[in-house]
């Protein structure tokens, strides 16, 4: 379930220190350390996960659940889609090295507070 030398189950653990944005018994979610937008949140399952690709069939409650964790904290934090055109926020998952994944416990970004262009880098 947990891994010893993992940076984000010890972040879940309290023993690396975090900015809580949001926690239930499934999941936690913090401000990222190098924010790349006004609002960058990370948001994890508790349970050691590597990354969204090795997620299992029974996972898929939990994953599911980190949508809509995600939600509710674009909602708290003022990037919720609305009809101002600065609304609106971004969902990601880098999955392994080649896409930038530098952390492997899983972890949903969520970023907004800023336009955002298409393609992404
Ligand atoms: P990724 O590149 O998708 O694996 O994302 C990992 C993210 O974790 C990066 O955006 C890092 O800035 C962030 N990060 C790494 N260490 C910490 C930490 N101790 N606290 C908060 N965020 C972190
Ligand atoms: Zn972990």
């Amino acid at each position: 379930m947990e891994e010893k030398d993992c940076i984000f189950c010890k972040i879940v653990r309290g023993e690396i220190p975090s900015k809580k944005v949001y926690e239930d018994e499934q999941v936690y979610a913090f401000h990222d350390i190098n924010p790349v937008a006004p609002v960058h949140v990370l948001i994890i399952p508790k349970k050691h996960i590597k990354g969204i690709h090795w997620a299992e069939e029974q996972d898929e409650a939990l994953v599911g659940h980190l949508f809509t964790v995600a939600r509710t904290i674009a909602e708290e934090l003022g990037v919720a889609p609305n009809e101002d055109a600065e609304g609106g926020y971004r969902l990601v998952f880098n999955v392994g090295k080649g896409a930038g994944q530098t952390v492997f416990h899983l972890h949903l970004h969520l970023i907004g507070g800023r336009a955002f262009t298409w393609p992404p880098g």
